[in-house]
């Protein structure tokens, strides 16, 4: 099944009893049990509900895993893929990635006995970073905010031969671009709340995994902690799928018009987007992602919080707002919003700099956008 059809059907089984075209919403914490002890499917909505299972078999087939899991949030889910982890495992992880991800690395897990090193977009970065006992590399391709790229299958090779698991961050991306399991990769986490939303009406997050082992000790985890998406969260998640193909082509064709108009502005000095041919990482796009996304950074000259301010302050459709994904453009001062957890020695050194904006270019229509773009640079 392709793609756009996928995000129509997978995952769904029209209503036994009705006959229902879409997922019911299924409001119910508990199920009536026939006999006690005998299996029947759902017995308690944390353990599984039925508008849950349909999202989780339609991101399954999405990014063409065999299992998969929804969560609360990203964040939720990717705690869980850590506390898959005992003390004493290390992770390398790349250095740009969401700050909140670092912020759980470093302050929640690093505090339990894990080690974390961070490299950069390299693979062979990775390769020597690997010690005895590194169980995990975690990615993100395309990282959050400086867009760069990195080579799937390269890394997934070096975490093969090392008997690593290779983790990928897809929220950027979704597997309308790219499904990083075909390339090598062992799980994907999604911060659904995103482009998988689509609409900035919810949180939630889910991992679509490889192994079978795996998806046992995650789905015990999912259950014994219980940071579960409620059925309405995952109704309006799978509701958000229907339209994800034709959104993310919206959002790619935009970005590729803004990209090419921020980079011959004299008042940006640096565009990040790989669908800009002279992105350094247009190849590699193209060899490992079927579109480029909908997210453009770029560096304003002589830019600081202030001369950010007054041009946030000229936008009218685009929104000052954290987040990324949804139908509606933001855009985003990263030092100061999503990536100020990260210390600012660290974060200037990434190339998290104060002349730094991420723009999650939306769905509108890009003359508009350029327009209104145009007028706040001046
Ligand atoms: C937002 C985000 C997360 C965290 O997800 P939440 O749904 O906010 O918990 C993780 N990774 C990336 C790349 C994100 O953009």
């Amino acid at each position: 099944m392709q793609f756009k059809t996928k995000v129509i059907h997978a995952g769904l089984e029209h209503d036994k009893s009705t006959g229902a075209v879409i997922t019911p919403l299924y409001l119910t914490s508990t199920y009536r049990q026939e006999e006690v002890a005998v299996h029947q499917g759902f017995e308690y909505s944390r353990t599984g509900n039925p508008t849950r299972k349909a999202l989780e078999d339609s991101l399954a087939a999405l990014e063409n895993g065999p299992f998969a899991l929804a969560f609360s949030s990203g964040m939720a889910a990717e705690h869980a893929v850590l506390s898959t982890l005992t003390p004493g495992d290390h992770v390398v992880a790349c250095s740009d990635m969401y700050g909140g991800t670092y912020r759980l690395f470093e302050d929640v897990f690093k505090p339990l006995g894990l080690e974390f090193s961070y490299v950069g977009w390299d693979a062979a970065e990775f390769e020597s970073a690997v010690k005895q006992n590194t169980k995990l590399f975690w990615i993100e391709s395309p990282t959050n905010p400086l867009i760069h790229l990195i080579d799937i299958k390269a890394v997934s090779e070096i975490a093969g031969r090392n008997n690593i698991r290779l983790v990928i961050d897809n929220t950027f991306a979704t597997p309308c671009f790219q499904q990083p399991l075909l390339l090598g990769a062992s799980l994907v986490v999604h911060s659904t709340t995103k482009y998988i939303g689509g609409h900035s009406d919810l949180i939630g997050g889910a991992l679509v995994v490889n192994d079978e082992e795996w998806y046992g000790k995650l789905k015990f985890l999912q259950n014994a902690i219980g940071a579960i998406p409620g059925a309405f969260d995952s109704w309006l998640m799978l509701r958000g799928i229907k339209t994800l193909a034709i959104r993310m082509k919206q959002h790619e064709e935009n970005a590729l018009k803004i990209s090419g108009f921020l980079e011959k502005h004299p008042a940006v000095s640096e565009v990040y987007y790989p669908g800009l041919p002279t992105s350094p990482y247009h190849e590699l796009a193209r060899r490992q992602m079927n579109g480029f996304g909908g997210m453009v950074s770029f560096k304003m000259k002589d830019g600081n919080l202030k001369r950010a301010n007054e041009f946030f302050k000229k936008l009218k459709i685009i929104t000052l707002a954290e987040s990324l994904g949804g139908v509606e453009s933001l855009i985003n001062y990263p030092a100061v919003m999503t990536h100020g957890s990260i210390p600012e020695k660290q974060r200037m050194a990434i190339g998290i700099t104060n002349d730094l904006v991420r723009l999650s270019v939306g769905i509108e229509d890009s003359e508009d956008l350029i327009e209104e773009l145009s007028l706040a640079l001046s």
